[in-house]
């Protein structure tokens, strides 16, 4: 940090407020995560001055010997944490990651079928605005108004459709994925089936939550969501064939030279995840999810799927006066940090919604358990029950800022 400081003050200045802003706020975005000092190390390190594009011992470039050793590591590691055989550990977004299955599987205009952007699948499942939707014909299989996928109608849609691919997968589901039942309709229809395990890798990772595996022919994650790690993707297949095209779709598919410094770090993370205390990481993130659903609805709040069996919670305002949007902002001035999410049923517009999405793993990373995670829903109820009382806000944010300096998650530097 030092260096920075006298090279750039500017940009030093940024990163310690934004260091301050993550430290003193409740962070409690559902995709959101503190990584590890280490992993950060890895990730600036002189790796970043590699090109290495190609795989390992198959390079188009010199000096790679390296790199070679660290993105087999990556890979290694990768591959015994989802007991799978094959691994890309090169795509830089979980998008990307995404764009790279399709490019290895498909053709233009090939017909997928992903779960609704507006019932909690990810833009990349084939929404319109997305280069998944431009490319190939998407069609969507949604919730109920319970907020559980229904999977007769899933297989009454595939039956219809007949897509190439079916995806599962998503960013605001909190039910557990019926992988196995999937795979049968997948079956019945001829389709590829792939999983986007973005979301709840870090809980598949350490046995919370059903792997895709041997289910799924292909699957992608991010890195830094539940799984800590950063920032980037991975795609994950037991079949050779698909290895092989996933291998070209990505370099020279899709992406250039690999950032060998964050295939570093995500070997960094992967170890993280290998340890027995990833366990109970996992384990309490998905344990102050619950707390957090049972309090809000002891509170009067409606929870989609009336709880969760992950690290997310899901609050409908649909039957209240006020939206996601202004839900999203009062508890952000309380210093609760959420992001508005549409909601089974949504009468309001994308940008305005009738819910929240609010997760666990970050503040589980700091340390927190279900005791503070009962006062912090109690603070959320709070905010709710009391949107426009300002004054109210500030003294929780106070509160907040308090409860947020016992979890110490990184060292501040003094200016
Ligand atoms: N897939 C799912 C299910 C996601 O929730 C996300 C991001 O939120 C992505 C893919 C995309 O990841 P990235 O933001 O790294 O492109």
């Amino acid at each position: 940090m030092s260096i920075l400081k006298t090279v750039d003050p500017v940009v030093y200045d940024l990163t310690v407020k934004e260091l301050h802003r993550q430290c003193d706020h409740l962070e409690m975005i559902a995709s959101e995560n503190f990584t590890y000092p280490a992993v950060m190390e890895a990730m600036g390190s002189v790796f970043t001055n590699k090109y290495a594009e190609g795989y390992p011992a198959k390079r188009y470039y010199g000096g790679c010997e390296f790199a070679d050793q660290v993105e087999q590591l990556a890979i290694d590691r990768v591959c015994k944490l989802f007991g799978c055989t094959y691994a890309n550990v090169q795509p830089n977004s979980g998008s990307q990651a995404n764009q790279g299955v399709y490019q290895a599987l498909l053709n233009p205009f090939d017909k997928i079928l992903g779960m609704d952007l507006s019932h909690g699948g990810h833009l990349t499942h084939g929404a319109k605005v997305s280069s998944s939707g431009k490319t190939y014909s998407s069609f969507f299989y949604g919730v109920e108004l319970d907020g559980r996928i229904n999977y007769d109608k899933v297989r009454e849609i595939a039956h219809i459709v007949k897509p190439k691919m079916i995806i599962c997968g998503a960013s605001a589901y909190p039910r557990e994925i019926d992988f196995a039942k999937f795979r049968e309709i997948a079956d019945e229809v001829g389709a590829y089936l792939f999983a986007d395990i973005a979301h709840i890798a870090g809980l598949v990772a350490a046995g919370e939550h059903p792997s895709p595996f041997p289910h799924c022919h292909i699957v992608t994650s991010t890195t830094h969501k539940t799984l800590r790690g950063p920032r980037g993707g991975i795609i994950l297949t037991n079949d050779e064939e698909i290895a092989k095209k996933v291998n070209s779709a990505i370099f020279p598919g899709i992406q250039g030279g690999p950032l060998v410094h964050v295939i570093a770090a995500k070997a960094v993370g992967f170890a993280e995840n290998l340890k027995p205390e990833w366990t109970t990481y996992a384990k309490q993130v998905r344990a102050n999810a619950k707390v957090l659903a049972d309090v809000l609805i002891k509170r009067g709040y409606d929870i989609v799927s009336g709880g969760t069996d992950n690290h997310l919670v899901l609050v409908s305002f649909l039957n209240k006066e006020f939206s996601g949007k202004e839900a999203d902002l009062a508890l952000g001035h309380a210093g609760i940090t959420v992001n508005k999410n549409t909601v089974p049923g949504e009468t309001r517009s994308p940008f305005v919604t009738s819910g929240v999405r609010i997760g666990s793993p970050a503040l589980t990373a700091r340390g927190m358990k279900e005791k503070e995670f009962e006062i912090i829903a109690n603070k959320i109820a709070d905010v709710l029950d009391n949107i426009n009382d300002e004054a109210l806000h500030v003294k929780i944010k106070d509160e907040m800022k308090v409860l947020a300096s016992n979890f110490i998650i990184y060292d501040r530097p003094t200016y």
